[in-house]
């Protein structure tokens, strides 16, 4: 997987607070939400984000029963299926009767006066 070049859309740097690769034009650190140097020439950074997809749910050891161990993964898989990232985002265990909220959100901003890449990546 390699990443887009720097100055296009999807190019990404390391957060300095946390190493976490994030969108170089990111403003704030969407892992552990440290304020990043803010580029004067990046307005992307002001740009409000929206949320396109947004998915809650949670879920309920019963009563009875062993405890549970979780793994939760996310993986991201491009418009020809392909997939481009493939993350494990944490484990944990559930007692009985305990809960536990998910909560995948992603985050899009305007990439703009960006050169698109499309095809880019093809080979
Ligand atoms: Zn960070």
């Amino acid at each position: 997987m390699s990443a887009a070049r720097p100055g296009t859309p999807g190019a990404t740097r390391q957060c300095p607070h946390c190493r976490e690769t994030i969108l170089e034009s990111a403003g704030v650190c969407p892992a552990c939400r440290h304020y990043l140097r803010f580029d004067a020439s990046s307005e992307a950074a002001a740009e409000p984000a929206i949320t396109p997809l947004r998915i809650e749910g949670g879920i309920r050891h019963p009563e009875d029963g062993e405890p549970w161990e979780y793994t939760v993964v996310v993986t991201i898989r491009n418009d020809r299926g392909v997939e481009i990232a493939r993350k494990l985002i944490g484990v944990g265990a559930m007692n009985p009767n305990e809960q536990c909220t998910f909560t995948l959100s992603v985050e899009a901003v305007t990439a703009k006066g960006k050169r698109p890449v499309k095809g880019g990546t093809r080979h």
